[in-house]
């Protein structure tokens, strides 16, 4: 037998996922995270996850796994000395204290360039150098210190290696996935000999040490690979590959997906691309979504009322529904005034107003992408709470105008299975 380990750290909890080579899943193991204070001791909170998502596989799925990749969520970060062991506690995702840095940033990097944001990798970097003494008191020779992201550094505590990155986690950090480097002016910093090694998504790293392979009971041979971020291993799983295949994801907020032979970047709208095998996953995200419809409603109000609409008669309602001003994409204007008039006396109405109006902002964002230059959309995949709305389906289907598609799967660690996956491919190991 010959299956792989995908394994995704979430903003809400973790999980593993154990596929074979057609995509069957042996097995599946999840571990939610309690909300907990982010202390020093957070990293080895994910250490106890990562293997106990591991210890409750089967022995005898776990002995067979071929290869193992990891995913973090995007721009959580941490700081590490020449052991692996953690100097600080990791900053994550949404800590905005990047926000001391920014004037400093913007003198560094290039206009609109994607780090220039408080909750970047880079910002949270320079942060640590310019806001604490751990990095001015190591020494790159004696006593280097190593800037990972979760995924990297949960990789490691498997492989051993440290500063390695993959070019999903590290474009937060300035990383270039054009020219496959760091950008000049990221080399000339004083903090440069910290940044990893960046290696496509998916390429093995080497196989577990044998600590690891005899304390969690996988096979001595079991590659690790390079891990991507929580987002776009959730966008590999929906099965989407073909350029013009797209993935909305209806969160709390519109996360927009297009796989395009061609890279975008357009930081105005908060537009950037990943690599993505030899073509490019492009998007942006606007501030509408769930998070203004559960303003209005509850999950059991949304679906009673949304069976009541016809999804085949438009209303005349035209909203921009926002908790609060302001937009980056597909409208980039910080003061963008909410929109939720007029407010019609029947709820579903109403609702169905706002269905559309999101659905429109969608296509909008599908429409600037296009114009902008990505491969032209053919059908989308949809992610996120607002999945499991047909009526919503139906309309977003109208304003599209091409065919919603079904996800083969919505796991992220299952995307992540398939990058391992890839990377056995690579080694030829399959
Ligand atoms: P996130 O992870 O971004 O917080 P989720 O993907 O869990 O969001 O989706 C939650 C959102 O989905 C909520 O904001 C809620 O309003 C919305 N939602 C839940 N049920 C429905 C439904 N039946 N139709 C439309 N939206 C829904």
């Amino acid at each position: 037998m010959t299956v792989y380990l995908g394994i995704d750290f979430g903003t809400s909890g973790a999980r593993a996922v154990v596929i074979d080579s057609v995509g069957t899943i042996f097995a599946e193991t999840q571990y939610p995270f309690p909300i907990q204070a982010i202390t020093i001791d957070t990293a080895t909170h994910w250490q106890k996850v990562l293997f106990s998502l591991i210890e409750q596989i089967p022995q005898s799925i776990k002995g067979e796994i071929n290869a193992i990749a990891i995913n973090g969520t995007s721009a959580t970060v941490l700081l590490c000395d020449r052991i692996g062991q953690p100097v600080d506690a990791p900053i994550l995702y949404n800590d905005p204290r990047g926000v001391a840095v920014m004037e400093q940033l913007r003198t560094i990097a290039p206009p609109n360039h994607v780090v220039l944001s408080a909750t970047s990798s880079l910002a949270k970097l320079l942060w640590w150098y310019d806001c604490t003494d751990l990095i001015s008191k190591s020494s790159a020779e004696t006593n280097p210190l190593y800037f990972l992201h979760q995924a990297d550094w949960l990789a490691f505590l498997l492989h051993g290696k440290l500063g390695i990155s993959d070019d999903h986690n590290a474009l937060k950090l300035g990383y270039n996935p054009e020219n496959l480097c760091y950008p000049d002016w990221l080399k000339q910093l004083p903090v440069s000999p910290m940044l990893p090694n960046v290696l496509a998504p998916g390429t093995p790293v080497g196989v577990v040490t044998p600590e690891v392979a005899h304390g969690l009971g996988l096979s001595p041979d079991c590659l690790v690979c390079t891990g991507t971020t929580d987002s776009i291993a959730a966008f590999i799983a929906s099965g989407a590959k073909q350029p013009g295949e797209a993935v909305t994801s209806l969160g709390s907020t519109v996360v927009l997906k297009l796989l395009s032979t061609t890279p975008l970047e357009d930081a105005k709208f908060g537009i950037y691309s990943h690599r993505l095998g030899n073509l490019w996953l492009t998007g942006g995200a606007s501030n509408t979504g769930g998070a203004v419809l559960r303003h209005f409603f509850s999950d059991r109000e949304l679906e009673s009322l949304s069976s009541q609409i016809d999804p085949e008669q438009e209303s005349a309602l035209d909203y921009y529904p926002l908790l609060r001003p302001g937009d980056r994409f597909p409208i980039n204007d910080p003061d963008l005034r909410p929109r939720l008039e007029p407010k019609p006396d029947n709820s579903v109405e109403f609702l169905q107003g706002m269905l559309e109006s999101i659905a429109r902002i969608e296509a909008r964002g599908y429409s600037l992408l296009q114009q902008l230059g990505a491969s032209p959309l053919t059908g989308v995949y949809t992610a996120g709470g607002g999945a499991k709305n047909p009526t919503w389906t139906r309309i977003r289907e109208r304003q599209l105008m091409v065919p919603m598609l079904t996800s083969l799967h919505t796991a992220a660690a299952y995307g992540t299975a398939l990058l391992a996956k890839q990377g056995c491919l690579l080694e030829d190991r399959v």
